[in-house]
């Protein structure tokens, strides 16, 4: 059973948006959400030719830092990659205690589009719920509209929803209890 849902900063990240995530997240699972202390910028797991984040290592020291019956989601700046693909706006150790997110791709400024910071918030949220779901056993979902429908770009992100779809639901809070 899940007893505690953490969310943690990975190097410097606005405070606003950790609290925000943390509040939906504990709005959704009935669950206290808190705020663990920052960890350090990953500078161990910068790729010079990629000018980008590797994100199997900064999982790995997550994984290290998270406590038995803790689901710890880990919150960065930083442009994240893995290997076979160009970039990507989080990974989880699916049915693991442990996920991650970057806000990187997910700013406005990003696109060359205004500072936005409501609809960042609005992003940030439902790639936190879409990993958070992944943490918890969670597999992609064909519903466009569900925050488990893949993103492979921030349209994708526009389009879903913050929430579960019925089935998706159903499953994470059967997760949430087991
Ligand atoms: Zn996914
Ligand atoms: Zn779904």
């Amino acid at each position: 059973m899940t007893r505690c849902i953490a969310v943690c900063s990975i190097g410097s990240v606005d405070k606003g948006i950790l609290e925000h995530i943390a509040k939906q997240i504990s709005t959704r699972c009935g669950l206290i959400c808190e705020i663990y202390p920052e960890m350090e910028r990953p500078e161990y797991a910068y790729n010079v030719t990629r000018c980008q984040y590797d994100s199997r290592p900064i999982l790995k020291r997550l994984i290290q830092y998270c406590k038995d019956d803790t689901k710890l989601l880990g919150v960065t700046q930083v442009d994240l990659y893995v290997p076979i693909l160009k970039y990507i706006f989080g990974l989880a150790q699916v049915g693991g205690g442990c996920s991650l997110i970057s806000l990187h791709r997910l700013c406005p400024e990003f696109y060359d589009q205004p500072s936005d910071p409501a609809l960042l918030l609005e992003r940030a949220e439902k790639t936190a719920m879409h990993e958070l779901g992944h943490a918890l056993g969670l597999t992609h979902c064909r519903e466009l509209h569900c925050v488990m429908y893949s993103s492979t770009s921030i349209e994708n992100t526009d389009f879903k929803n913050p929430d579960f779809c019925p089935t998706c639901f159903e499953l994470f809070k059967w997760y949430l209890e087991i």
